[in-house]
């Protein structure tokens, strides 16, 4: 017999339905709207303690505990402008194209897999204007 027969699914329905309702303060971190968690070292920690990114079009939360942005002080970062979240960081380097991810400098991409499910490649922002300005064909 399988285990997720109707009334299996049902008796569960039931046990959660007498669960008494648990107190705000009482949820685990992440379902709270002022915890966040680091995303490097997955620590949690009030959102108002992480940074604020101004790129000069968006501000940016960036998910990272004092800890660990201490340790990424050289790193380009990439925002998703929907979400206003950092989503990337990537080490400063030079692609074959001449395209640049600077020493802290800031990129952004309209789209990330939170804001637009199945996400799995979205262009960043800098390298359209980069790759028209040179005539390059954006792949
Ligand atoms: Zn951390
Ligand atoms: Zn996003």
């Amino acid at each position: 017999m399988s285990l997720l027969n109707p009334d299996t699914m049902k008796s569960l329905d039931d046990i959660f339905a007498d669960r008494p309702q648990v107190p705000d303060d009482k949820l685990p971190p992440l379902l709270s709207p002022n915890q966040g968690q680091c995303e490097f070292c997955k620590k949690f920690l009030p959102i108002k303690d992480m940074r604020i990114i101004d790129s000069g079009i968006i501000k940016a939360l960036e998910p990272l505990c004092p800890e660990c942005v201490s340790t990424f002080t050289d790193q380009a970062r990439i925002v998703c402008i929907p979400c206003k979240n950092v989503v990337l960081w990537v080490d400063p380097h030079k692609e074959n194209t001449g395209f640049e991810f600077k020493r802290k400098h800031v990129y952004h991409v309209e789209a990330c897999p939170v804001c637009k499910e199945g996400t799995t490649q979205t262009k960043v922002l800098e390298k359209v204007v980069f790759f028209k300005e040179n005539n390059i064909p954006y792949e």
